[in-house]
Order: C-alpha cells, then structure tokens, then sequence
C-alpha cells in the first residue's frame, strides 16, 4: 500500500508508545517541547558511544547522513561495494530508517548493528532494529543477523578506551524474528492514525513513561489536581490507575475503606487534616544516636557512559564536588568546607585525601539518601586501596537524614508524599531551590561535564557554571543542617544543633 507520509524508525518507536504521541507528531507538532537537558545529554552520549563504536569496524565506511537524499543515494551506490557501512539510510514504500552499521555476511547478505548506550538489551531496541531489518528486506537486501553493541558496565579503562573491551555484542537476531510479524499491521495502523482528521483519544496510562517518558504529559496529564492528585500517593502509581479508573482524581476523594498502605494512610491523613504527621518518640531516637561532632556531607558526581579516568568503569559515579558542613560540639556555629574539582584530573584522590582529614576519628556522617554517598567512598577507595581500611573505619558513622521522612516519622502535606530534599527542604525551612541557577543534581552533573570537558566552553561560561554549582551544593547541605534541627525540635528534643544567628556561611577550601 503507497502512503502519503513519510515514517521513519524514531516515528514507528512513537507509535508503538502511544497513538496520541505519533498524531501530534505529524498534526500538531508545535505542541511537542523542545528536548530537555537531561535528554539532549543522553542523545549526546549516544552519539559519542556510537562513534566509538564504529572503531570495531575499522574499514567502515562512514556515509554522512546530513542530507537525507545523499544519505540515501550513496548508501544505494556503497552496498555494491560489500563493505561496512555507517549510518546507511533506507527509503522503501514510505518507510524510512537508518542502520549504525551494516555488515556484509555470507551469501549476499547482511548484518544489522544497532549500538546502544545502554548495559543490557531492552525490549524498546528489538522493535527498534526490527523496523531497521523489515525496512531493509522490504528493500530487496538479504539479512542474516542481528547484533545489539551495549556498554559492558564491567570494563575499566586503563589508558586509551579500548572498544573491543568497552563493548558486548549480543546476537539479538531470534527476538528480532519474534518481532518481524506484528511490523506490517503496526504499520498500517500508524498510518492510520497520521492521516485521521481527529487526534486519538488514548487515556493516559503507564505508557506515559515507558520506555521514556512523553513530552505530552503536560497536556495529557493537566486534567489532574495539582499536587494533590492520585499519582502524589506515596509508591503508589498502580493504585493511582486503578482510582483513576474508579473515577478518583484527588487523594482526598478516596474512600475510607480503600486499602492503602501504613505510609499512604499517614499522608491521606496528613493532608486530609492539612497538618503535619510526627512520630515524636521515632524522631527523638533518631536524634539520639547522632553523636557530636555532627558532619553533613554532600557529594555532586558525573557518571559518564564512557569512562573519563583511568580505573573507573561505564557510568561510574566519580564525584566532582563535596560541601561538609562540621558542627563540632551542641550549639556550636558550624564550620564549612568546601571542593569544587576544576580542572580533568581525576578528582577522587583528592576527594578521599581531603574527607580523610576532615571527617576525624568519631562523629556521625550525615548524608541525604546516604547510601549514594557511601557507594561513592567505597567504589573510590577499592581503586585507591590506600583509602579502603579508613574508608571501612568510616562507614558506620553515616547516618543517613532520608531515613526518617522515608519512615514516615515526619510527613507534611506539602512534601505530596514524595521524600526527596528538594520536597522536604522547602517544607522544613525558609529555603527553596526555586531561582536557583543550577535546581537538581542530574543538571549539576551535566552542567559540570559540559564545561569541564567541552574545550570550546568559554571561560565566564565555565566560571559561572562553577559558581552555580557551589551555591547549590551548598544549600543541599546547608539544608540538611537546618532539616536536623527542625526534625530536633519537631521530636522535643532538648539540645540543639546550633543557634540560628551563629551560622558561620563563611566557605573555606579545604
Ligand atoms: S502523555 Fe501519555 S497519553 Fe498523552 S500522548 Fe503521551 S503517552 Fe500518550
């Protein structure tokens, strides 16, 4: 059947999410945002993994695919030549992909390449290469296999990336046949959905973030309550659906005998009654066991798809920049330290060298979600083994400040059932993240990477990016001291963290 539009191998994965999303995409695609940060990121890091990856075939031909026609037309010419091809387009009946690589096999035929940035293979790239071999074979080429190159998350680079090493390739080919059959109907019914006047009226459901999450959600999802709708329960979104399904939009709609969890039980109530819920007695043991000098420690990591250092591996997260904040005894104005990595050393040796002085010999450690930042230390000290017995002397002092809103000995309405600083903290204190250049920790650690490893960053760009990330890794940690001292007054406790006029905001390098 001859189609009027064009569906290419990204508009054929849209279409398998959602119908709603592909319609909007060719009717109205206005309404679609730009990508944000996080994702022009991870496209970035997929083009480096896939450039990398082409190294695997060193007499590749590369094709370049910034005019589309040429594209096409000079892959058409290279398969003559029976070598590997990079980036071969496909036009067929309307269909259009292109393939990270092609492979000539025995017989004629081909194998298809596809590389992901990924350490495993999802169901989202069997579809995905599907569409690649079904547009090929409509096409008149013979495929033998299918192969996916992932990241093998176990490779430590030493020196120059070695792709042979950086890479597992998995024949994938026995999914991808599975697969085929369902493509022609999938097919036509996209282009179904393209030409129809009026746009589906899919509801909303888990697809809305699977495999990622759609753009579309500010649309789709805005007919819900603001804040206090049924998908803020607390681990509750399997519920959420099965309340939307019952008609129930607000958590305050729901009924006295619907089975909730003990959590989601202290948040209806919470919020129901617009006060906060405190487990004095829970609050005041937590407090208890904290013993002086108090440090808050806060790390900020990179975790790239591609190793950076030596003796790290694939999305390692190697931390860039800790604030600690140390009040030495009850009452006392704390003392702050602070570390901001600025130049392409490897910064964990210096990290572990500096909180090895600093972090004494007694104490708690006072980390936000602490098991990031112990991972942190421990992965750092295995591969600066000089650090690992201090490192096992320290682990036990962390405690970890998550534990008692995670526990529900403190929930607020306002915290709308999630736990995480940039929930609590607003609640809790005078401070927010609101206006800050630099908001949450996935944009500190992609503003870093940018600057630092871009060369052609300019320098007042560099300079002010450092500059946004020390005040926001500061307030993350000056947040926690202010959260520990409401959580201290909350429980009735009777010492104090310290005296509000004595904070000293002064920063000293460490
Ligand atoms: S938000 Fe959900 S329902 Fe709306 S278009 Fe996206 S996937 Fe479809």
């Amino acid at each position: 059947m001859a189609y009027s539009k064009l569906l290419t191998k990204s508009k054929y994965l849209i279409g398998l999410q959602c119908p709603k999303y592909l319609w909007t995409k060719y009717n109205e695609p206005d309404k679609i945002p730009d990508f944000d940060l996080a994702t022009q990121f991870r496209f970035q890091q997929g083009q480096l993994v896939g450039d990398l990856a082409k190294r695997l075939y060193p007499q590749g031909i590369d094709i370049p695919k910034t005019a589309f026609m040429t594209n096409i037309n000079q892959t058409k010419e290279l398969l003559k030549q029976r070598n590997s091809l990079f980036e071969a387009g496909i036009l067929t009946n309307n269909l259009y992909s292109r393939i990270d690589i092609l492979n000539p096999a025995e017989d004629d035929s081909w194998d298809i390449i596809e590389v992901k940035s990924t350490t495993r293979v999802k169901k989202e790239h069997i579809n995905d290469v599907a569409f690649q071999r079904y547009c090929l074979e409509k096409s008149g080429l013979k495929i033998k296999n299918c192969f996916l190159v992932h990241i093998n998350n176990e490779y430590i680079k030493h020196g120059e990336i070695d792709p042979l090493s950086l890479f597992s390739i998995e024949n994938i080919s026995y999914e991808v046949e599975e697969n085929i059959n369902t493509i022609e109907e999938n097919i036509a019914n996209m282009f179904k959905t393209i030409d129809s006047k009026k746009c589906p009226d899919t509801p909303i459901g888990q697809q809305c973030d699977k495999p990622y999450q759609c753009p579309l959600k500010y649309i789709c999802w805005s007919f819900l309550p603001t804040g206090s709708n049924v998908f803020n329960l607390y681990r509750g979104k399997t519920l959420a659906f099965d309340l939307l399904d019952m008609g129930i939009l607000d958590i305050k709609d729901i009924p006295d005998d619907f089975i909730l969890s003990e959590k989601q039980t202290i948040q209806l109530k919470s919020y129901k009654e617009q006060t906060p819920y405190v487990n004095k007695e829970a609050l005041r043991e937590f407090v208890s066991k904290l013993e002086y000098p108090l440090y808050f420690l806060d790390f900020e990591t990179i975790n790239p798809a591609i190793p950076i250092y030596d003796l790290s591996r694939p999305y390692e997260y190697i931390p860039f920049q800790y604030v600690l904040y140390v009040i030495r005894e009850e009452g006392v104005k704390p003392d702050v330290y602070a570390y901001l990595a600025q130049g392409e050393e490897d910064p964990r040796i210096e990290v572990l060298k500096n909180l090895k002085k600093l972090l004494g010999l007694r104490g708690s450690i006072i980390a936000y979600n602490a098991n990031f930042e112990i991972n942190v230390l421990r992965k750092s000290s295995e591969v600066f083994t000089q650090y690992q017995d201090w490192f096992d002397e320290i682990e036990s002092r962390f405690s970890d400040l998550l534990m008692p809103f995670r526990s529900f000995f403190y929930h607020h309405p306002s915290q709308q059932g999630s736990n995480s600083l940039k929930k609590v903290l607003p609640v809790l204190t005078k401070d927010s993240y609101k206006d800050m250049e630099i908001a949450d920790g996935g944009e500190a650690s992609i503003q870093y990477y940018t600057v630092t490893f871009n060369k052609d960053t300019d320098e007042k760009k560099r300079r002010d990016i450092y500059a946004s990330l020390e005040k926001y890794c500061d307030l993350d940690t000056r947040g926690m001291v202010d959260i520990l001292k409401r959580l201290q007054e909350e429980g009735g406790s009777y010492g104090r963290i310290y005296p509000d006029n004595h904070i000293n905001r002064q920063q000293r390098e460490c």
